[in-house]
């Protein structure tokens, strides 16, 4: 176990002071320990996967951080009409993971490729992009309770799976800690290429029918134009992704915030508001197109932040940047927003034991 570990090395952000006391986990037997050992000093603690969905305060985590790294990968071929079962442990890294199933031909997260991170963070807030989400091939998440103990397997359907969000991050994120993940991913079907974005790259490298491989390959693309895929010499990808989350509301919502923007000359008659559909009847918003309309601008500057010169949905350090400065700028657009629109946005990324220092 190590003291005094600069938070801001562990995370995408690169923002944080020092956590007290931080230990790399690689078995159920280390993890149990570390719990045990925050037992009984009476520590809170903090499990970090890859660290690209956590903003930690200036004043850094006044306890114990686990950092997880328990390691394995197994397929099970004959898993019959559900596919190929595959099993990875809580600390493989995810990208890495949807290459190896890529390569091996199983169909079902290759729009997912580029998320950075664990495999074990995936199913707490249900990751998605390019229309895939974890939720869509997770057959079960094995976990063992905050307190330690045996793990033990939560069916998909217990998962309580919603858009950016689950139990593990709702009513039980502070429950249980995610060990293994298993998927059902199909051998030999035809890639997802149904996203505009993705779909206009294969045509454009006019690629009819695309493999895997090549829709993996389209969506790497499409996310680094966007600086959504972590590389340290990009500094608009020195972020959590998206910071906010895109709202979902009534359709009669929806309708009269319309009206309501269009009366005040926020879009013009023959503009539509981006509004998709969701599954349970609702609509959901588009975060960026709201706080672009409240009148922020990509590449905006706040002292050592910034809004992503590629998008407005991402905060960036443009280095030695603060949590105190990232929390001021998205106040500000969750402000500006609210006044503007009436919605408030909710933020992506957790936020743990910030305490912000006085001023
Ligand atoms: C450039 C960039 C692009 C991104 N693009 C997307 C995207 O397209 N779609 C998307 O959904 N997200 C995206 N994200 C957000 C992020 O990558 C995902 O949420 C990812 O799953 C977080 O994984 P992590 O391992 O980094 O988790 P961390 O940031 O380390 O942790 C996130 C949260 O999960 C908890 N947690 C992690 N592992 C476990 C575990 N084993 N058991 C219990 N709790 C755990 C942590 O305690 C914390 O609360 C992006 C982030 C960045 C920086």
């Amino acid at each position: 176990m190590s003291t005094n570990v600069p938070l801001a090395d562990c995370c995408t952000m690169g923002i944080g002071g020092a956590a007290r006391h931080f230990t790399t986990i690689t078995s159920l037997e280390e993890l149990n320990g570390a719990l045990r050992w925050a037992g009984e000093n009476r520590e809170p603690f903090f499990v970090l996967a890859g660290g690209s969905n956590v903003l930690f305060s200036d004043a850094g985590f006044p306890g114990l951080v686990i950092h997880m790294a328990i390691k394995g990968i197994s397929f099970n071929e004959d898993s019959g009409s559900d596919g190929v079962v595959v099993q990875a442990a809580a600390g493989e890294d995810w990208n890495a993971f949807v290459d190896t199933c890529v390569e091996r031909g199983l169909q079902g997260i290759e729009c997912l490729a580029g998320i950075p991170g664990q495999v074990g963070a995936t199913p707490i807030q249900n990751v998605g992009a390019y229309g895939q989400e974890v939720s869509d091939t997770i057959t079960r998440v094995q976990v063992i309770e905050r307190t330690g103990g045996d793990p033990f397997w939560i069916s998909n359907t217990d998962c309580g799976f919603g858009y950016r969000t689950s139990r593990f991050k709702g009513r039980d994120r502070n429950r249980f800690i995610v060990t293994a993940v298993e998927f059902a991913l199909k051998p030999g079907a035809p890639p997802l290429t149904e996203y505009r974005d993705i779909s206009r790259h294969l045509e454009q490298a006019r690629i009819a029918s695309p493999t895997l491989a090549q829709v993996r390959d389209a969506v790497m693309a499409v996310r680094r134009s966007k600086s959504m895929v972590v590389d340290p010499s990009d500094p608009d990808s020195h972020s959590c992704g998206s910071f906010f989350t895109n709202p979902i509301i009534l359709p009669e919502e929806a309708e009269s915030l319309r009206a309501a923007a269009l009366e005040a000359g926020l879009i013009t008659a023959d503009e539509t508001m981006p509004a998709h559909p969701t599954s349970d009847g609702r609509v959901k918003l588009s975060a960026a197109w709201l706080i672009d309309r409240s009148g922020f601008k990509r590449g905006q500057r706040h002292g050592n932040v910034a809004i992503s010169s590629k998008h407005v949905l991402a905060l960036t350090n443009c280095g030695g940047g603060t949590a105190r400065e990232i929390l001021a700028l998205a106040t500000e657009i969750r402000t500006r927003v609210r006044d503007t629109f009436g919605i408030l946005l909710e933020p992506e990324p957790v936020l743990p034991a910030i305490t912000l220092p006085p001023s």
